[in-house]
């Protein structure tokens, strides 16, 4: 737990969040400002604060991750149709929550635009 980090506060439940599905790794709940018809944000319970600070000793819990990612798609019923999974990092890629996520991103009826998370 991190003081001041919103995700930190999501993860231990001090913040509200409509969340998706957990697993030992993290959490997944859904952007508050959604970017696509499904946008779902998938965080580690640890604070690390972005895929820049992740080192070797984070191979398993980026896994994990990744599986809860899938696990997210699946419940929010874009598996079959697909989706898309990316994390942004540092400013110049338009981070601005400084706790590792990854974004979760589907649903379109039409051509997504793909530049926009
Ligand atoms: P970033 O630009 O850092 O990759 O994305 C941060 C994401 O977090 C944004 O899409 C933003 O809408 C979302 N977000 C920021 N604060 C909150 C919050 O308090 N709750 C939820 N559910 N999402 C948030
Ligand atoms: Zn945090």
């Amino acid at each position: 737990m991190t003081e001041d980090c919103i995700f930190c506060g999501i993860v231990q439940g001090s913040v509200d969040a409509d969340i998706v599905a957990k697993n030992e790794y993290g959490v997944a709940f859904r952007d508050i400002q959604p970017k696509a018809p499904v946008h779902v944000l998938v965080v580690p319970n640890t604070h690390v604060a972005s895929l820049d600070d992740a080192e070797a000793e984070h191979q398993e819990l980026l896994g994990g991750l990744l599986l809860l990612a899938k696990e997210a798609a699946a419940k929010e019923g874009v598996a079959d149709s697909g989706y898309k999974v990316a994390t942004n990092v540092g400013p110049g890629a338009g981070q601005v929550v400084y706790h590792l996520h990854f974004h979760v991103l589907g649903g379109w009826e039409d051509k997504p635009n793909f530049l926009d998370v």
